[in-house]
């Protein structure tokens, strides 16, 4: 059995944990490796071999920390259907998802090698007779990042390209469900003769979390996960002095309007909705259907019956299983809660058996309709594939529901008007807005602007946040006298 080791000053070494825990491919149950727990010591050995990493990566210009960027590029190009293998086998989701997943991660790569003129200062000229002032633009030292299960890949890659390429040293703490996958990536970082401590990483669970969030050498931390935890983590490291940013959890609601295009808009949701087995912070939740809905509904229906459920590295399967057998019993509890409280199921995939992978952990799309919109359901983060279906007659009363949610993560409006989709993109509080479109995931160049308990901290993720985010401003003023001047 495969046992997992910690990164750290550049050598793989064992973990100093008193548990390991298994990992488990959700599909079939199978045991793949055992992960370390963490331990408070490895933590700080993560953090003193980045700090002696930072003295001598941050005199490295720019220009030159950037090529290591420009070969991490093309090491994940060249193994991408590896790693997409590796996310498929522990996470759940099929291979053509992990494989966007990479497309992802490798853009804010491409993005993070624009740093030289990114984290450029500026520069006032005469801010008094013979006075300059200008501000150029440091890395803080040692950041870390603490990810959650559904982006194994991607979602380091929001962090970690920008805060090595501003200067600094980094320590990455994947989910313990799918460890397996950052360790193929700093397999390919040792590969790229980094100077030692650099990149480092450390396997576990709460004890590391702890560990990052209390030691004294970390000045950054980038949390992304369930809201609780974000809360628990921008409050614990705020309260240690340090820099956080900490995107939660989601429940985004979709406006259908009478005027969309019904055969696009059905696709798209049903997407939305199912795509990673609705494991997505930005997976469509609420539909919302304004005014008349007949049509729509019968064609939601039909395109959910369709997707076929399965082992993601399988041909025609479009959904794998949700992470745990844990999540799927808490998913199948939500849906008997929705009936209960009034909703009609209308497609039903609590009883999903897949030939060959009977013990996986498979719930196929369910659609729930009249779930009330201020029950405990219509409130809560699913996390698998499960659509609620809610009317609401006018779009001010579908602005106001969605401006009445807890999190804002994503809200996505469909019409065939300007007008209405203008409204809603002015009107409606959600940090990531879709206009036709059905998951509003920003691009490597713009910040993922989760809102209210989607997010906490005010630098978000990539974008021009992650240069503010990872580099800290220092501002001279200078004054050179003609007096001093010798001379020759
Ligand atoms: P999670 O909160 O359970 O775990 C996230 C990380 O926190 C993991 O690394 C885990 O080890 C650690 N952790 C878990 N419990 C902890 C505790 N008690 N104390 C300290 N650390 C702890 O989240 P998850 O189940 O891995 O991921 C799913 C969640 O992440 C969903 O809520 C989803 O919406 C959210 N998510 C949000 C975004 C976003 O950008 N807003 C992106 C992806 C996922």
């Amino acid at each position: 059995m495969l046992t997992l080791q910690n990164y750290i000053n550049g050598k793989w070494v064992d973990s100093k944990a008193g548990e390991y825990w298994d990992v488990v491919n959700p599909a079939s149950q199978e045991v793949m490796a055992k992960v370390p727990g963490g331990a408070a010591a490895d933590v700080d050995a993560a953090a003193t071999a980045a700090a002696a990493g930072f003295k001598e990566w941050k005199r490295i210009t720019p220009g030159k920390r950037i090529q290591y960027l420009f070969h991490l590029k093309r090491l994940l190009e060249e193994n991408i259907n590896e790693l997409s293998k590796t996310i498929t086998l522990e996470s759940g989701k099929t291979f053509a998802e992990a494989k966007a997943e990479w497309i992802r991660a490798i853009e804010n790569v491409e993005n993070a090698c624009g740093i030289p003129a990114l984290m450029q200062g500026d520069f006032s000229e005469d801010i008094a007779t013979g006075i300059d002032e200008y501000m150029i633009r440091q890395p803080l030292g040692v950041c870390a990042c603490i990810s959650p299960f559904n982006f194994p890949g991607m979602i380091p890659f929001w962090f970690l390209p920008y805060a090595i390429a501003c200067g600094n040293t980094f320590i990455i703490k994947p989910s313990e469900k799918v460890p397996l996958t950052m360790t193929k990536v700093m397999e390919l970082i040792d590969r790229l003769d980094l100077p030692a401590g650099v990149v480092n990483m450390v396997h576990g669970g709460k004890v590391v979390v702890d560990g990052l969030l209390e030691h004294p050498v970390i000045k950054a931390i980038s949390f992304v996960g369930s809201s609780a935890i974000a809360r628990y983590v921008y409050g614990k490291g705020a309260a240690n002095g340090k820099r956080v940013q900490a995107q939660g959890g989601a429940k985004n609601p979709v406006i259908i309007l009478p005027d969309a295009d019904i055969d696009m808009t059905s696709q798209i949701v049903v997407d939305s909705v199912y795509g990673c087995a609705g494991q997505r912070c930005l997976a469509a939740s609420t539909i919302i259907t304004v005014g008349d809905h007949k049509d729509i509904t019968e064609s939601i229906v039909e395109l959910s019956r369709k997707r076929t459920t399965g082992f993601g590295l399988d041909e025609n399967v479009l959904m794998g299983p949700v992470i745990t057998a844990a999540s799927k019993t808490r998913i199948n509890s939500l849906i008997d809660k929705g009936v209960a409280e009034g909703g009609k199921v209308l497609v039903d995939g609590r009883n999903a058996k897949i030939p060959g992978y009977e013990q996986g952990n498979f719930i196929q799309p369910t659609i729930i309709e009249n779930v009330p919109l201020n029950g405990e359901l219509a409130g809560t983060e699913i996390f698998g594939p499960v659509m609620s279906l809610a009317h609401i007659n006018t779009i001010e009363d579908a602005i106001a529901y969605i401006n009445g949610n807890k999190y804002g993560n994503m809200a996505c409006i469909f019409t065939s008007s300007g007008l209405h989709a203008r409204k809603f993109r002015n009107e409606a509080d959600a940090g990531n807005i879709g206009i036709n479109i059905g998951v509003a995931a920003p691009v490597a160049q713009f910040p993922f602007s989760g809102w209210k308990e989607s997010f906490f901290g005010d630098l978000h993720g990539q974008g021009k946040h992650a240069i503010e985010f990872f580099t800290q401003t220092k501002v001279v003023i200078e004054r050179w006298l003609k007096e001093w001047t010798r001379k020759f």
